[in-house]
């Protein structure tokens, strides 16, 4: 399910016919060496791939237009070797739809001041010519990311690669495709939001079903598949019974076994990649989706509850943007519930009725069966655990009735030392920066809601550039915040964002 597709990035290198036959073979050739020591880096998600070198408008504007309609490139990185006028550029530009790179480098790292002569500086101008490409995009207010440095130093090929992420996001986001199991949460606000206009900026698409049609699946369920699977839940997870008879908890199990596959394959033969639930409507189904929906996260589908299709959508597309990364320590909806306010120790913890993701588990998820406190339903079986700790982003998108608003928060996840026996839910404790105080403050004036896309392997620059890519207003929450400075930018992006 989380897979994508085997993305690839395209390097097209910017030069003229100007400079004769010898300076182009000499910057194909650089061209090639860097984009061997990238692929070879161990350090970018996706392949590069080299294309001859841009020297005319015609050949720009076929290369992108190749990479428009190439369904494997997700985006294509530039850079001008040499000078590049820009004029030649105007056209590919405008045509271009996917993510751009423009990776500011030069093939020679040092320069060689005892036997630097004009022949060599006309070779290796970037400096020079990534100038005139920066201004033509700037010009033409075209979106794209900007890395600066060596080719060969680690920050930069990290960056590099963090990048490839937020464009495989930007490109993944353009056929997103949300199920809406029953409507909003009656009466709330923040979790609505204008779908059409979500369409139109991000390319999701967001239906509604009742959720008897997906029940109907649950129920048409084979019970050795139910078997089956919770034979596997047995096998994964602790079991944390009380004092319940284990027969009867199992029976519980089961249910969520069963709603498990069935919503897969609803999912499945729907083509939806995320899904939003209401405790309020629940049909035919004999508990609210726990245990099942926290496994379809685990898997790579968004989650929002209450009828969330934002934090929906948001989720899944930082699943795709968090796929295979090495050492990852998980990406989860979330939702700021209960305030530590103990001077020195302040913390937020994180919870939900049932729904978090175990990708962000500390140690082995264990199954509890207990009543839900809302909802009028049998008691649902869930999993339990705390989160890693470390750092992470709290992520929240905002329709703010004109336009949409995406809110970024470092976070600090706590080590969760102190164990919560009657707690019967999933948790994280963190801290928001820079502090408390300032976040929760900065939070609240900018909007954000109390449910969260969360992911501890990603960072604000990533979610940050992907809004930009989508056309809307991104408020940072950081070390660097201070109150001041955000009612400012608040105020000065009402006037920018319109
Ligand atoms: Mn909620």
């Amino acid at each position: 399910m989380l897979a994508s597709k085997p993305y690839e990035f395209w390097f097209a290198t910017g030069s003229q016919n100007l400079y004769g036959d010898a300076t182009l073979q000499l910057v194909a050739e650089h061209s090639r060496q860097i984009v061997e020591a990238l692929n070879a880096s161990g350090r970018l998600p996706f392949r590069v791939v080299l294309k001859p070198t841009l020297v005319d408008a015609a050949s720009i504007r076929r290369c992108f237009n190749e990479a428009n309609d190439d369904r494997l490139c997700a985006g294509v990185v530039t850079w001008m070797h040499t000078f590049s006028p820009a004029k030649m550029w105007i056209l590919g530009l405008q045509e271009f739809r996917k993510p751009l790179l423009h990776l500011h480098t030069q093939f020679n790292a040092a320069i060689p001041f005892e036997s630097i002569d004009m022949d060599f500086m006309n070779a290796n101008q970037s400096a020079h010519g990534d100038r005139e490409f920066g201004h033509m995009a700037t010009r033409m207010g075209v979106e794209r990311k900007i890395v600066v440095g060596h080719w060969s130093e680690a920050a930069v090929q990290k960056r590099v690669g963090d990048w490839m992420r937020t464009a495989v996001g930007i490109v993944e986001s353009s056929h997103l495709r949300i199920v809406r199991l029953g409507d909003n949460m009656r009466d709330v606000a923040v979790t609505e939001g204008d779908k059409v206009e979500a369409q139109i900026k991000f390319g999701w698409e967001i239906d509604a079903y009742e959720i008897a049609e997906a029940a109907q699946y649950v129920d048409a369920v084979d019970p050795v598949e139910v078997k089956a699977l919770t034979d596997v839940y047995y096998d994964t997870y602790d079991l944390i019974t009380d004092d319940r008879d284990p027969a009867d908890f199992r029976k519980h199990v089961e249910v969520q076994a069963a709603i498990e596959i069935g919503f897969r394959r609803f999912l499945e033969e729907h083509d939806y990649q995320a899904v939003v639930t209401n405790f309020q409507m629940l049909s035919g189904l004999k508990q609210l989706p726990g245990l099942a929906i926290q496994r379809l996260m685990a898997d790579g589908y968004g989650f929002g509850a209450e009828g969330d299709w934002k934090t929906a959508g948001l989720v899944r597309l930082m699943k795709l943007m968090t796929a295979d990364v090495k050492g990852a320590k998980g990406t989860s909806f979330m939702e700021d519930y209960t305030y530590h306010l103990v001077p020195g120790d302040e913390a937020i913890l994180q919870a939900h009725m049932l729904e978090i993701c175990p990708s962000i588990a500390s140690g082995k998820p264990a199954i509890k069966v207990n009543p839900l406190s809302m909802g009028e339903r049998e008691d649902p079986a869930r999993l339990v655990f705390t989160c890693k700790p470390g750092r992470g982003v709290a992520c929240s998108l905002v329709d703010l009735g004109t336009r949409f608003r995406l809110i970024v928060n470092d976070v600090q996840c706590l080590a969760q030392n102190v164990t919560m026996p009657k707690l019967p839910v999933a948790s994280a404790l963190w801290r928001p920066e820079p502090d408390l105080v300032v976040g929760a403050e900065a939070w609240l004036l900018a909007g954000g809601a109390h449910h969260t896309a969360f992911s501890m392997d990603l960072t604000a620059e990533q979610i940050g550039d992907w809004g930009a890519a989508m056309g809307v207003e991104c408020v940072f929450i950081d070390k660097q915040t201070t109150i001041r400075a955000l009612k400012n930018e608040l105020r000065w992006n009402a006037a920018a964002y319109r």
